[in-house]
């Protein structure tokens, strides 16, 4: 057996730990001995932290295994200058663990953030300038658990936080949602990440606002705030970096921006005695993490802006999700003021009869059935259908995408309550929309 190499994270590891080449700590064998001497009746609890890096495989498959070897070599080394309370030991190829003795859960938590925040920090590979990230889950001993079984909720608590998105701790024994584990990220996808961080650090967010007017009287029924992202003065379609967002689990921040934004924009209409619903946009993992009422209650508070001025505008598939952290979510939405809109229906293969079961008062009937009409009768037929069993269920109808007038027309004859699209107003920003409803009240 090799003898570990002089090194201030190694020296107190039990004898006999093997030491892995390429990043020069010790092993699995080793790490599971040091639990079993640090943990245990009558010992400080032992906090384990269990760390794999995310998309560890697409990076080494897409750049190659050298480039994949020097970013665990880099990150070893961040780990050690951050985890200096702790022992580091390498579990497998991305796998890490840290054992920090006396370690309350706070500590736990704090130390768990600082090492995430030094893991993404930019990294160079080749000509693309990458922000690695990790999950990492945390548990803490207790007196009548063994070596393996506290290893093993600490590893579990890592895949719940790759479920959640990655990115992020996990405490062993957190309640989670069904996750998006295992999605991998292509090449192209990657360097989209990396201007999405890049947007998010050098303020290249921003909202543009769609108005949605009424057919009755051609008032306005609200706007949508549609996020935009421009990198080096370049926008990147949302068709391009909301899937991306959603794969990497950054929707979630960017979401969150998205909520805070609208509903401070909200606030300030009402204060010049403009008051406009807001409708945001709102996606799967935001729905389905734990904290998604405390983000809405947090949007409220720091805008100021009542709940009945916002309305969260979900997909019916995201409806139809019958799990118990999304109908919670939805119902305290509900409870708290919001106003809940049913965005894209059609395309979520869903039976009509559904619609009875959901809680929203607004469908917005997705463009696939607006881009055919006048012409096509059958999606003018579908049109129809959905308008009057939504009318009868108490919704209103949004119909999105309209571009001509002809369009326009079938649509008021089919039923809809409101128009949304290009032909009416395209989307813009802030300061154009409030001139807009400046020139729409002048007399
Ligand atoms: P969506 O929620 O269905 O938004 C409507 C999309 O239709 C917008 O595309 C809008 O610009 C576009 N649109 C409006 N009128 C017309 C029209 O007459 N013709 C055509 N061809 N398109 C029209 P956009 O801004 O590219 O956004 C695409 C999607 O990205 C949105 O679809 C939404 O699913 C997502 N998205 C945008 N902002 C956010 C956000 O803040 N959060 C989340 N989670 N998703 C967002
Ligand atoms: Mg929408
Ligand atoms: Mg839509």
């Amino acid at each position: 057996m090799k003898k570990p190499q002089s090194d201030k994270s190694q020296a107190a590891w039990p004898q006999g730990g093997r030491v892995d080449a390429l990043a020069g700590l010790p092993d699995r064998g080793a790490c599971v001995r040091a639990v079993a001497e640090q943990a245990g009746p009558g010992r400080r609890p032992l906090a384990v932290l269990w760390l794999n890096i995310d998309r560890f495989k697409q990076i080494n498959d897409s750049f190659g295994h050298l480039a994949g070897d020097g970013l665990l070599a880099e990150i070893v080394h961040r780990l050690e200058r951050a985890g200096t309370r702790g022992r580091l030991a390498r579990m497998g190829a991305d796998e890490f663990v840290l054992l920090v003795p006396d370690c309350g859960p706070g500590r736990a938590e704090a130390l768990a953030r600082d090492l995430l925040d030094a893991i993404g920090q930019p990294l160079e590979i080749g000509s693309l300038r990458l922000r690695p990230s990790a999950s990492i889950g945390i548990a803490l001993s207790s007196p009548a658990e063994g070596p393996h079984a506290l290893l093993e909720r600490a590893d579990r608590a890592m895949l719940d936080a790759k479920h959640l998105g990655g990115g992020q701790c996990v405490f062993a024994g957190e309640v989670l949602p069904s996750g998006r584990s295992g999605k991998h990220l292509a090449r192209e996808e990657l360097a989209v990440e990396e201007v999405l961080h890049r947007a998010l650090e050098t303020g290249g967010l921003s909202l543009d606002y769609q108005p949605i007017l009424r057919v009755a009287d051609a008032g306005l029924e609200g706007v949508e705030a549609l996020m935009r992202c421009r990198v080096d003065g370049a926008l990147v379609p949302p068709a391009r970096f909301i899937p991306v967002a959603e794969k990497t689990g950054l929707i979630v921040r960017l979401g969150e921006w998205s909520l805070l934004t609208a509903t401070r924009f909200a606030s300030r209409l009402i204060a010049q005695g403009r008051p406009v619903r807001v409708a945001v946009n709102v996606s799967r993992a935001q729905l389905t993490a734990p904290k998604f009422s405390q983000a809405l209650h947090a949007a409220l508070a720091c805008s100021d802006a009542p709940a009945g001025a916002i309305e969260l505008e979900i997909t019916e598939s995201l409806f139809m999700d019958r799990s118990e952290v999304v109908q919670h979510n939805l119902h305290a939405a509900l409870e708290a003021g919001f106003s809940l809109a049913i965005d894209d229906f059609g395309t979520g293969y869903s039976c009509l009869a559904v619609l009875k079961d959901l809680p929203a008062g607004k469908l917005k009937l997705d463009r696939a059935f607006v881009s055919g009409l006048p012409e096509d009768r059958r999606s003018y037929s579908v049109a129809r259908a959905v308008v009057r069993l939504a009318l009868d269920l108490g919704m209103s109808v949004v119909a999105e995408g309209v571009e001509t007038a002809a369009q326009h027309e079938a649509l008021c004859e089919a039923g809809v309550t409101a128009i949304q699209g290009f032909h009416l107003a395209r989307p813009m920003a802030e300061a154009a929309l409030e001139a807009w409803l400046i020139a729409r009240s002048a007399p």
